[in-house]
């Protein structure tokens, strides 16, 4: 049964894979690496734009690592979590200086440099250098889960037994194993989504346990549902970090930083606003200068 699962899940991804620029052998490893970063918590949609003008203007490592921070944080613009870019930065300073400005192509290398975890560790691995390691993200989870288990992932972190099933579903043969990973991935972005899941159009529909059961839970989840944004220190944050990119690129683009009354007219609540902003410091985001206004880092 496994073995027609794999069979149509390639069979469909060949025909509906996403033309996504990162795909099919188009960019270097570290381009790979760079949308694997981005696409955490960002739909890959949404990524494009941001990614193309990314490697338009840091095409390998080095370039990244010789950036300053104000001009990393501010082409990550609206994709959420910053820190990401921070660490990505980091990531290629190790890159270009420790393995000669080449990604390193084996999953324990991968893994061992800052921001990347077992998750970018492994797709990397897979995606850019086609080696044999089970992925595992919350889609991948879902679709096995769902597939060959008949129940529903319900979110948090990974539990043994949806590792022990990646790595028991993953195909022997080198080549399978990274369309199955692709494949399983891509279907659980687009078909089998976690609240609405798409059975009537599904390839293997015929062969889901969860659908032949009834899809019992489907949507329940471990975790609590998401914080609304709206009010949130996210959009604080984030409206304090659009606030000083508009001032380093726009018109009015000055070395002085964003003076404290305008700061202070961002955002109504001042105590909300001002852990905000000390938490942005913390994270190396912003420069607060001694007159207490802000830029970012220089
Ligand atoms: S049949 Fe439905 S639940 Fe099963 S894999 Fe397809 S979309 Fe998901």
């Amino acid at each position: 049964m496994r073995e027609t699962v794999r069979r149509r899940l390639a069979a469909w991804w060949e025909v509906n894979a996403r033309d996504l620029p990162w795909r099919f052998g188009r960019t270097t490893p570290w381009g790979v690496l760079v949308s694997e970063v981005m696409s955490q918590q960002t739909q890959m949609s949404r990524v494009v734009p941001y990614w193309t003008e990314w490697m338009r203007t840091w095409p390998d490592a080095a370039a990244l690592a010789a950036a300053s921070a104000a001009e990393v944080i501010t082409a990550w613009g609206r994709l959420g979590y910053p820190r990401r870019a921070l660490r990505l930065q980091e990531c290629a300073r190790a890159v270009a200086q420790r393995y000669d400005d080449e990604l390193p192509d084996d999953y324990e290398t991968l893994l061992s440099l800052p921001g990347v975890g077992d998750y970018t560790a492994s797709a990397v691995s897979s995606f850019a250098f086609g080696r044999r390691v089970p992925v595992i993200d919350t889609n991948i989870r879902r679709v096995l889960s769902r597939v060959l288990l008949g129940v529903e992932s319900r979110g948090g972190a990974a539990t043994r037994t949806e590792r022990d099933l990646a790595a028991d579903a993953l195909p022997s043969d080198v080549a399978e194993s990274v369309v199955w990973n692709q494949s399983v991935m891509e279907l659980g972005a687009v078909v089998c989504t976690a609240k609405k899941p798409s059975c009537e159009i599904c390839p293997i529909a015929g062969l889901c346990a969860f659908l032949a059961a009834g899809r019992p839970g489907l949507g329940e989840r471990r975790t609590r549902p998401r914080q609304r944004f709206q009010g949130t220190d996210r959009q604080v944050r984030g409206i304090v970090l659009d606030a000083l990119r508009r001032r380093r690129t726009g018109s009015d683009a000055s070395a002085s930083g964003l003076p404290r009354d305008e700061v202070e007219a961002l955002w109504k609540d001042h105590a909300q606003l001002d852990a905000c902003i000390a938490s942005l410091d913390d994270d190396g985001l912003i420069d607060i200068l001694p007159d207490g206004s802000l830029t970012l880092p220089r």
